[in-house]
């Protein structure tokens, strides 16, 4: 594939570009992870909550690719926190995918005014142990959180999906997850293609490369080493956005990109959100 991997904590390979499906109707994942796959994406991020896991399983097996070129991640929603319910999602999970096993499982959020992220995790566990997920992780799991889970737990996580862009670089969480050895992946990259495509220190580098600014912000999280999952329905961004390993940002460029955090989260605030 054109993607290159990264090597989670556990030693599985994980691709550094991959395609996320939320806000995508299940019969539209269909046609939409289809054209992916054709793309040369091999890594797909699902979730239980995004209602498209059958829609997304049916284009895999249609896709005939061999299970072992694809990376399958989907979430634990928050509904389904504790042991024993997170045991049955996960059942569900696969059952709606046509799977034997998912590359990665994912708690979606830590829901912390439930106090059973440990609990959950510890299912996580269990199901890595069985052989059923090639890797266990989190999602949205502030510092604190995942503190809490190294000081209880036994399998430290291999990836914390978070909100990260160039508006929300979170410098502490990735140097917590460098410290600690668990993978940064970024969700919402293109910050939802809302604003910020459209900054004009994205669009003068974009120039200067002959790239596109959504190339521009996926190479950026390239160069850091987040693991990136852009979403886009319309073919030809589905293409662009993997398009995306002929060019180099420079030091002039990273300089520039740092400049615009501005610290605020298009998504909830992981330390209060419980919607279930
Ligand atoms: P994104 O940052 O990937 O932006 C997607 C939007 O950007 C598209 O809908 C489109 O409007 C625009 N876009 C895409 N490619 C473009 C291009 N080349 N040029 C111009 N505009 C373009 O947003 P996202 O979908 O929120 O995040 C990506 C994935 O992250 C999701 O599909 C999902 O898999 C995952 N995610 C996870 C969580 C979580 O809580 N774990 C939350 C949100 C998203």
């Amino acid at each position: 594939s054109k993607v290159p991997s990264i090597t989670l904590n556990n030693g599985i390979a994980m691709p550094q570009l991959g395609y996320g499906v939320w806000q995508v109707e299940d019969d539209q994942a269909f046609t939409a992870v289809g054209q992916a796959l054709a793309a040369g994406y091999r890594s797909i991020d699902t979730a239980a909550a995004y209602g498209n896991e059958e829609g997304t399983g049916k284009a895999l097996a249609a896709s005939g690719l061999p299970r072992e070129e694809l990376f399958v991640t989907t979430k634990l929603w928050n509904s389904a926190h504790g042991y024993d319910a997170a045991l049955r999602a996960f059942d569900a999970s696969l059952t709606k995918l046509g799977l034997e096993y998912v590359d990665l499982y994912l708690i979606h959020w830590p829901v912390p005014s439930k106090g059973l992220y440990i609990e959950t995790y510890k299912a996580l566990e269990k199901i890595l142990a069985d052989g059923r997920a090639k890797a266990i992780g989190v999602s949205n799991f502030l510092p604190e959180h995942l503190q809490r889970l190294l000081g209880e737990t036994s399998v430290v996580p291999a990836v914390n999906q978070i909100e990260l862009h160039p508006h929300l670089q979170q410098e502490e969480s990735r140097a917590f997850h460098v410290r600690h050895g668990i993978a940064t992946e970024a969700w919402s990259p293109l910050g939802q293609g809302r604003g910020l495509l459209d900054d004009p220190t994205i669009g003068r580098i974009a120039a200067k490369h002959g790239r596109t600014p959504a190339q521009v912000v996926l190479r950026w999280h390239l160069q850091v080493g987040n693991v990136v999952i852009p979403k886009s329905v319309t073919p030809s961004r589905i293409v662009e956005n993997i398009d995306v390993f002929g060019f180099e940002l420079d030091g002039d460029d990273f300089a520039a990109l740092a400049g615009l955090e501005t610290g605020s989260r298009l998504g909830p605030d992981p330390a209060t959100f419980d919607m279930a």
